[in-house]
């Protein structure tokens, strides 16, 4: 092997995977809608385009023509792809696994994405109980394990037929086990963390000690990789240090961000939507002009974004932000109707439901506010800053 391939092809040796449902900032922004496998949307940041060209480089031009002298170049490349391409349906399958079970268990996927640092199934709900809790969690490694298995299985019968098919067999059975053993360390959000917040959850009865627990496991971890990393970067001069940094960095942030979303959950556990509605804005009529909606309702009332209604039909909301989008000169003829801002379906939530559940969206989601309905009817509107005053009173009264 040469000197300059060796880092690169140590890069994809370590792959975080999680179930972070509470990881706020951890879900990759954009990226492409790859399918559907299960009824599970299945989605590709566009960090993850990285990582896979480093891994394909690392095979096509590091491990397999180490691993095999005598293959042409192309043929290389094209082994190289086919492992690559095995190695993230892996990742995919690990991910596909803990989706499936959560949904047995009743909880909302909202799908699984792929990034830069392996796979993430995002559930929309935390579990509800230290079993659901390592159920699925632990059938993540567990799958690893059994993909490796079979590649395994896969690669002592390919070798007496074609070397180049047992290496890559070979290389997805061992890489499969790596996936599962890391994921099985015991720091959250890795899978082995949310194993140990399940054992702890069930036997102290308390999520939030529990939480507490894996969560500084899980920063020891983090912190422990990014000093091993940069030790390994500066004795060994290889960059897999780096890379091993970042990860601890990764898990690091994330441990910290679930437990503080745990925190925030918790203290608005039993508060309803509606009770939070302090005042509802009146509706503004889709006709009018932007110069009436400043002066008849922005300047009367203390609201700061308005529902827009035409004929009985909600179109969206309008704050100052749209306003400010029309010349002063045309306001006056410029009808509301021109500048409102469409509401997505997923941006509405009943006044019946949990608070909780309000933050939750309105974290995943972005945009900064909520449509609340009473049923079929229009209720009120909740900002996020509205939901993070309620937090953070409650936090500071530990009420
Ligand atoms: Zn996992």
């Amino acid at each position: 092997m040469s000197d300059s391939s060796k880092p690169l092809q140590c890069l994809n040796r370590l792959f975080a995977s999680g179930t972070p449902a509470a990881a706020p900032g951890r879900r990759p922004g954009g990226g492409i809608h790859l399918g559907t496998v299960a009824g599970i949307k299945i989605g590709l940041d566009y960090s993850w385009f990285v990582i896979f060209g480093l891994v394909l480089l690392s095979m096509g031009a590091g491990y397999l023509p180490n691993e095999l002298p005598d293959t042409s170049i192309p043929a290389i490349w094209v082994l190289a792809l086919l492992t690559t391409i095995l190695f993230f349906a892996s990742v995919l399958g690990h991910e596909l696994a803990h989706s499936i079970l959560a949904r047995i268990n009743g909880l909302p996927i909202e799908g699984i994405d792929l990034f830069i640092f392996g796979g993430i199934a995002k559930l929309q709900e935390e579990p509800h109980s230290a079993r659901q809790e390592f159920i699925i969690a632990v059938v993540g490694p567990l799958t690893s394990f059994v993909i490796g298995a079979v590649f395994a299985v896969l690669w002592i019968a390919l070798r007496p037929i074609s070397s180049p098919l047992a290496v890559v067999a070979q290389y997805v059975a061992e890489i499969n086990i790596l996936l599962g053993v890391f994921n099985l360390i015991p720091g959250f959000p890795l899978d082995g963390g949310r194993v140990l917040r399940a054992i702890m959850w069930s036997r102290t009865g308390s999520l939030r000690r529990a939480t507490q627990v894996a969560t500084s496991a899980g920063q020891f971890v983090g912190y422990s990789l990014i000093i091993f990393g940069l030790v390994a970067l500066f004795v060994t001069q290889s960059l897999s240090g780096i890379w091993l940094a970042f990860i601890g960095w990764f898990l690091l942030q994330a441990a910290q961000a679930s437990y503080q979303q745990l925190l925030m959950r918790q203290s608005i556990a039993g508060v309803k939507v509606r009770e939070i509605l302090s005042t509802t804005p009146p509706i503004i009529p889709a006709h009018i002009s932007v110069h009436d909606a400043i002066d008849h309702y922005f300047m009367e009332y203390p609201a700061s974004v308005f529902p827009v209604m035409h004929g009985g039909q909600l179109l969206g909301v309008v704050s100052v932000e749209e306003l400010r989008q029309v010349d002063y000169s045309a306001r006056a003829t410029t009808p509301v109707a021109q500048v409102v801002r469409t509401v997505a379906e997923d941006h509405f939530v009943s006044a019946d439901d949990d608070a909780s559940t309000a933050l939750e969206k309105i974290s995943r989601q972005g945009g900064g506010l909520l449509i609340v309905m009473a049923g079929e009817n229009f209720a009120g509107i909740i900002t996020q800053q509205d939901l993070l005053r309620l937090v953070q009173l409650r936090l500071q009264l530990g009420h």
